[in-house]
């Protein structure tokens, strides 16, 4: 299996790059912001708890946020491969996650870090509420989201330096030039896994 964890700020495109990634390489996609809003939408318990983090621009529980995702994934069996998209954010999800993919006989095959500066991301993330409605993406959510970023989740860059499984692209420029980028790292581990 081929499995990309895609990481990144909020606003630094994990999501586009995401869909072109699918696109090329026929992968299945794991959101967890994106299960998180079904939830929402469909009124649901785990909904009603989850919406309270996400206005804050808090992290869902760990616990809460793994078992999501292990049902997720029991759903995918016979996929060629998953974009994990949000997910891990913190150490112990990717703990879990490894933890997951080993009982399963695969594990992550590459982490695409990308790089945006603070004043893209929040230029990026209002533009983004202008449209998206999304609950948080304001200004003042969006500033605890990358405090979030900051202190829980970049910290998983040297996790995946240590598994040998990193790999840095700048989130700056076309989407198609990003893209370019992550196409021919992908290619090489095909090739080469
Ligand atoms: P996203 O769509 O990935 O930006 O996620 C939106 C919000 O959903 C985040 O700010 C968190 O509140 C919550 N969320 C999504 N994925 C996770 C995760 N892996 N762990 C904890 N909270 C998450």
């Amino acid at each position: 299996m081929l499995n990309v964890v895609i990481f990144g700020a909020p606003g630094s495109g994990k999501g586009t790059q995401s869909e072109l990634i699918i696109k090329e390489f026929g992968l299945d996609h794991i959101s967890t912001g994106d299960v998180l809003r079904a939830e929402i939408k469909a009124g649901s318990e785990l909904g009603k708890i989850a919406n309270d983090y996400i206005t804050k621009g808090q992290l869902v529980p760990d616990e809460l946020i793994i078992n999501i995702l292990a049902k997720v994934l029991d759903s995918k069996k016979d996929s060629k491969g998953v974009i994990f998209d949000g997910f891990p954010r913190t150490i112990p999800q990717a703990e879990a996650l490894k933890k997951m993919l080993n009982e399963r006989g695969t594990d992550v095959t590459v982490m695409i870090n990308l790089h945006v500066d603070e004043d893209e991301l929040i230029n990026r993330l209002l533009e983004r509420g202008k449209k998206s409605g999304r609950s948080d993406d304001n200004l003042e959510t969006i500033k605890s989201r990358l405090d979030v970023y900051h202190s829980q989740t970049a910290p998983l860059a040297e996790y995946y330096i240590k598994e040998g499984k990193h790999h840095a692209v700048k989130g700056v420029g076309t989407i198609e030039e990003i893209f370019g980028f992550i196409k021919e790292k992908i290619e090489s581990l095909r090739v080469n896994p």
